[in-house]
Formats: C-alpha cells, sequence, structure tokens
C-alpha cells in the first residue's frame, strides 16, 4: 500500500511526489507518455527556447552596432536546439525523481475504486495498485472542434507547430490568448506573414485593457496583422493552402494562408480515468476539488491543469506543493487570486490580482503608472515599450493587482507576487532600495507613482 499514487508526471504531478517523498511519503508516479508531462515535452520549455531564440535574433537585427551584414536563421538547427533542451530538462527532472525514490510507473491509469487503480502498460499487461491517498495531475488537452479540425498538416494545433521542420512563408493564428501572441511573436519575427484572429474586442481577453491595447499597438507595429471581433465561420483544407471564412466588422471576408494554427480550448484530460466509476464530479470539463484540493471521493484530490482555475506550470506546481502540505498536515497557503499569468512576447506581458476594470467595479482605488522609456536599464537595452501599472485599494493601500507590460515582465513580476502574497503595503514597497540601473526600478517608481511621486517621469507622459 502506497502513501501516495499521482496520476500524471507534469509539474503538478511530479511536484506533489518529490515533496511528498522529502516528507517521508511512499510516493509512486503513474505516467503515459514522458515526464515533465505537458510543459517540460511540449508546452513551457519548448516553446521558450525557439522564443528567446527569436528575441535574441530581433534584438540583434534592430541593433545598429553590429553593422550591416544580415544574419539568417537556420530553422533545422533551431529545431534541433528546443530538442536538446526538451531532452535535458526531462532527464533532470526524471534523476530527481530517482533521488527521491519516487517509483514510476510506465502506463495508463484508470479508477478501479478510490484507492485502487489499474494500470495498463504498453505490452497491454494489466495490474492493480492501491494507495492510501490518489492524485489526479493528468493536465489538460485541447478540445475537438467542429469547424476548426487539426489535421496536422495545414491546420495543426500547438503540439504539431512545434514540430514543424520548415518556416511557413505565412500563418493564420485562430485566438488572441497568450499561445497565439507567443507563437505570433516568433514566426513574425523570423519573416512569416502573420495574422492574429481573435473572436472578443481586445487581444488577450481578462487581461487590464490597457495592458491588452498597448500591447495590440506593438505588434501591429511589429507587422502582425490582428483581427478582433472576428469569427472563423469555416475552414477549407481541402486545396493547396487552406481557406478561412471571416466573419467581422467589415462582415464576410475569406483569406488563405499556407498553415493554419489553432491552440484551441483545453480541459481537463480525464476521459479515460473512470471517474463516473468513483463518483468524481466536474464543472465545465474540469475535476471539482474543495479547498483542500479533495474531489468528491474521499481519498482523491486533484492538481494543476486538471482543475482548471489557470492553466499554467506554475499553477499545477503550487497545487501540488500545497496538497502535501495538506495530507501532511500543514495549512493551504495557496491563493486563486494570487497566480502571476505571463506571456513571453518581446515585450513581455506580467500581471496578478484584479485588472483595473475589475477592481473599479468594487471599490475606490488609486493607480501607479511607470513607462520603462524612464527606466535607464530599459534604454541601454533599446527595450523601452511598456508600462508598469499598480491598482491599489485606495483607503488601506492594499495592492489588489500589478500589471507590467516592458522587458522581463516575467522575471520583475514575482516582486508582485512576494508583495501581494506578506501583504507589503506600498509604503513598505515603495521605501525598499532597488539597485541602479535596473528593470526593477520601474516597479519602484509606479509604486512612487500612485502619491504622484515618481522621479524620472514626466507628468503627462
Ligand atoms: C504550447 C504551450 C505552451 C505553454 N507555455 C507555458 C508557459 O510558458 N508557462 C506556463 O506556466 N505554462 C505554460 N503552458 C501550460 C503548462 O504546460 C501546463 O499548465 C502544465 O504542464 C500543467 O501541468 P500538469 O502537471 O497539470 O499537467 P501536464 O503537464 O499536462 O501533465 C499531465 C501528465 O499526465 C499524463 N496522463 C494523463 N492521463 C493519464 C493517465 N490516464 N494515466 C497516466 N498518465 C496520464 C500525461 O501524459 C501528462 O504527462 C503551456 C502549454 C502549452 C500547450
Amino acid at each position: 500500500l502506497r502513501d501516495l499514487i499521482i496520476i500524471g508526471g507534469g509539474p503538478g504531478g511530479y511536484s506533489a511526489a518529490i515533496r511528498g517523498a522529502q516528507r517521508g511519503l511512499k510516493v509512486t508516479i503513474i505516467e503515459q507518455d514522458r515526464l515533465g508531462g505537458t510543459c517540460l515535452n511540449r508546452g513551457c520549455i519548448p516553446t521558450k527556447t525557439l522564443l528567446h531564440h527569436a528575441h535574441l535574433y530581433t534584438s540583434f537585427s534592430k541593433s545598429k552596432a553590429f553593422g550591416e551584414q544580415s544574419i539568417s536563421v537556420h530553422y533545422e538547427k533551431l529545431f534541433e536546439a528546443k530538442e536538446e533542451v526538451v531532452k535535458k530538462v526531462v532527464a533532470g527532472i526524471q534523476k530527481i525523481l530517482a533521488a527521491n525514490q519516487v517509483e514510476i510507473i510506465n502506463g495508463k491509469a484508470s479508477f478501479i475504486n478510490p484507492s485502487t487503480i489499474s494500470v495498463v502498460k504498453s505490452d497491454q499487461s494489466r495490474g492493480d495498485i492501491r494507495g492510501k491517498s490518489v492524485v489526479i495531475a493528468t493536465g489538460a488537452r485541447s478540445e475537438v472542434d467542429p469547424i476548426i479540425r487539426v489535421d496536422g498538416e495545414r491546420i495543426l494545433g500547438t503540439e504539431e507547430v512545434l514540430n514543424l521542420k520548415t518556416l511557413p512563408q505565412s500563418l493564420v493564428i485562430i485566438g488572441g490568448g497568450r499561445r497565439g501572441l507567443e507563437f505570433a511573436t516568433f514566426f513574425n519575427s523570423f519573416g512569416s506573414r502573420v495574422t492574429l484572429i481573435e473572436k472578443e474586442p481586445q487581444i488577450l481577453p481578462g487581461m487590464d485593457h490597457e495592458i491588452s491595447i498597448r500591447m495590440r499597438a506593438i505588434l501591429v507595429r511589429q507587422g502582425i496583422k490582428l483581427l478582433t471581433n472576428t469569427v472563423v465561420s469555416n475552414v477549407d483544407a481541402s486545396g493547396n493552402s487552406p481557406v478561412l471564412t471571416l466573419l467581422g466588422k467589415k462582415g464576410i471576408e475569406k483569406i488563405k494562408a499556407e498553415k493554419v494554427l489553432y491552440p484551441g480550448t483545453r480541459k481537463a484530460h480525464i476521459e479515460n480515468l473512470q471517474l463516473e466509476k468513483v463518483g468524481i464530479r466536474t464543472q465545465d470539463g474540469f475535476v471539482s476539488i474543495n479547498r483542500h484540493f479533495e474531489t468528491s471521493a474521499k481519498g482523491v484530490f486533484a492538481v494543476g491543469d486538471a482543475i482548471g482555475q489557470q492553466l499554467s506550470a506554475h499553477h499545477a506546481l503550487s497545487t501540488g506543493l500545497s496538497l502535501v502540505d495538506h495530507l501532511t498536515g500543514g495549512e493551504v497557503s495557496y491563493n486563486t487570486r494570487q497566480i502571476p499569468y505571463c506571456v513571453y512576447t518581446k515585450p513581455e506581458i506580467a500581471s496578478i490580482g484584479m485588472t483595473q476594470e475589475e477592481a473599479e467595479r468594487n471599490q475606490e482605488i488609486l493607480v501607479g503608472k511607470f513607462p520603462f522609456a524612464g527606466a535607464g536599464q530599459a534604454q541601454s537595452m533599446m527595450e523601452e515599450e511598456g508600462i508598469v501599472k499598480f491598482v491599489v485599494d485606495k483607503k488601506y493601500g492594499e495592492i489588489l493587482g500589478v500589471h507590467i507590460l516592458g522587458p522581463q515582465a516575467t522575471e520583475l513580476i514575482s516582486l508582485a507576487s512576494l508583495a501581494m502574497k506578506n501583504e507589503l503595503t506600498i509604503e513598505m514597497l515603495g521605501s525598499a532600495i532597488f539597485p541602479h540601473p535596473s528593470l526593477s526600478e520601474a516597479i519602484e517608481e509606479a509604486v512612487w507613482d500612485i502619491k504622484n511621486e515618481a522621479i524620472h517621469s514626466l507628468k503627462n507622459w
């Protein structure tokens, strides 16, 4: 009898496994594919490797200091570099799990009862294992769409697009969410003609409006064609180039491209688990849990993408760790309102907590803003586009939300995460000493701006 059986070896599953083992639990992971899950194999890590090279290429091409000769990209080599990184991180997680004596079973898991799991291995042999607690950490997968059918050839999902061996000359991306924007930036950097289609009025629906609007202007300046308020009503992939029928502001329009990318809507990857056998409830395609991550079946828990909330690796990781805190007698400190949301475009976007619009609906607020153009370090990096924005409660000075569009936004947001988690007030944050020159000065200045006391700022920028 194991203490903890974890179904799925992605960030949600492996973090719970390692922390569980560190605290003396006897842990088994069942993984049907490769350890590391979506994040390491076909999500965060491969996409960020590609984007890193795209950003290097853009910076190099933009700077006048490197002379006239242009650099060219060897796409095949870039593809190999991405594969190398993936191999390295997957091997790394394998070693860490082994060092922590986590048992790994390679196979497909499903429930027999809340404490007994059936495992079918790749040679079709079957066995049952039992655990005191079972964790569903099976992640999410794209839903099949009746109109936009991913065929892996001309209409691609995020997995197929990562395996493209050549750059498409033209690409239509359906959906202006995080993944859509990241792939748009990547392909546009290397010269593909990119059109991005979003059915909502703004790209990154749900993002602070001002940040979304500013990002839109930057992407258009970079050469990406953006169509918002536009619905894809048909995709005809029968010819050489797919033809899309769009319904937008201008009425019906048809466009063509060499490839179409459809990241799609993701829902919990649970269809093979036989959840109905054990009475585990779901809602809107995700596993329902209570505040201790327990499902409607006693002793069965769920973490990561399978529970929804926010589909990100850091969410998966922190839910995995918080669950082990609960199982080993600690407090769950996880807070759904404080999960950073990150977009690895150039410039990056990172956001945490309430948007200005959300906060304004509920209370009186103050806003502090600072442009990266006012930060010497951003100037020296030639990356002065973007702003830092603080949304705070007027009465108590509590930080309600922080939104950053700018260089290294995904690093800078950790400061806001730390401040919000520990309920730091703007006075506490504003009195800390930040290094000069540094990008974090833009955070400090935005905090000072809440009281109209920013230093390196003109009044009406
Ligand atoms: C293109 C792309 C880019 C992304 N970029 C980022 C990013 O930059 N930052 C970020 O934070 N997030 C990113 N994400 C999201 C991130 O990958 C996920 O949020 C994260 O991997 C979720 O972790 P998880 O452990 O819940 O699930 P997963 O990582 O999906 O792991 C679940 C595992 O469970 C296994 N499994 C499923 N069913 C069974 C079964 N029945 N039996 C055995 N095993 C099973 C699967 O094979 C899989 O390995 C990206 C996602 C995509 C698609």
